[in-house]
């Protein structure tokens, strides 16, 4: 089976995870830029962050067999904070770069006037970098919030296929199925979507345009969860192709738009030395 996760924060988890999540059947990930919990006070250190994404963390992956790009952006938490308003300006030179296969996640956090400036700031960089967004949803008022996201991405005249709207659960993936953007699931260990409402969601709609994500990161997450929708897809009667559509070949339809995927789509198992860790440390 191979697995790709198309939205989970790396920099915040272990080697142990890569050595899980290979022998799962994690063969790609996709990183996107987020807050760190503490607020950063200074551009610079948005962009050592940006460039371990697009260094330090694909370097670390490779030793573990697991192919590593990212996304760019400004995050919704931080895109208020006028302390991090010049990341903006910093943010095209960096969405040239290889590695970048998307901008995100962008998005709503607590809905502000200024949170939507930077949201269709960066709609406009997508357009203009002719890259896919990754759009997160607020986890408050969810239902709201995703409405008002998907007034904003039909303003900005980019193209729906273009688009992956995240963090969706029953009551937010009508609205987006019908939108035409991409729909993205987070699944949690014991809060939002978890692996047998993510089937019920996939005999309801389909698996058209449908991405799971383990979206895990400093918080209470799995990063295992991607392999436990598709046993459980398995165990409800979906074919291997179904699990291997949601699970491989959609993410690779999405993020392949940036005409930057280009993953080895039989990489070589991983160096023998992956169960131990061969990152030289100082
Ligand atoms: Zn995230």
């Amino acid at each position: 089976m191979r697995i790709f996760d198309p939205h989970i924060h790396m920099t915040s988890r272990i080697t142990d995870d890569y050595e899980r999540m290979y022998a799962a059947g994690v063969r790609a990930v996709v990183e996107p830029a987020f807050w760190q919990g503490q607020p950063r006070t200074n551009v610079g250190s948005f962009l050592d962050y940006f460039d371990a994404l697009l260094g330090w963390e694909p370097y670390r992956a490779a030793q573990y067999g697991i192919q590593h790009r990212c996304a760019l952006a400004l995050n919704p938490k931080e895109a208020g904070d006028p302390r991090c308003a010049g990341v903006l300006a910093e943010l095209p030179r960096y969405l040239l770069k290889d590695a970048v296969v998307a901008v995100g996640e962008v998005g709503y956090d607590s809905m502000t006037a200024r949170e939507e400036e930077v949201f269709e700031a960066q709609l406009t960089m997508a357009a203009e970098a002719d890259l896919p967004v990754l759009v997160h949803t607020p986890h408050r008022d969810k239902t709201a919030g995703t409405r008002r996201t998907l007034d904003v991405v039909a303003a900005s005249g980019l193209p729906p296929e273009r688009v992956l709207v995240d963090h969706l659960n029953e009551l937010t993936v009508g609205m987006v199925a019908d939108s035409g953007c991409w729909m993205g699931f987070s699944i949690y260990p014991d809060t939002k979507m978890d692996p047998d409402r993510m089937v019920a969601i996939l005999k309801e709609y389909g698996t058209a345009r449908m991405l799971v994500n383990s979206a895990a990161d400093w918080g209470r997450s799995d990063p295992l969860k991607t392999r436990q929708v598709a046993d459980a897809m398995a165990a409800a009667g979906f074919t291997a192709d179904d699990v291997e559509r949601v699970l491989w070949h959609n993410p690779v339809a999405f993020y392949g738009q940036s005409g930057r995927l280009a993953l080895d789509d039989h990489p070589a198992e991983a160096p023998a030395e992956y169960a131990g860790n061969t990152i030289k440390r100082g």
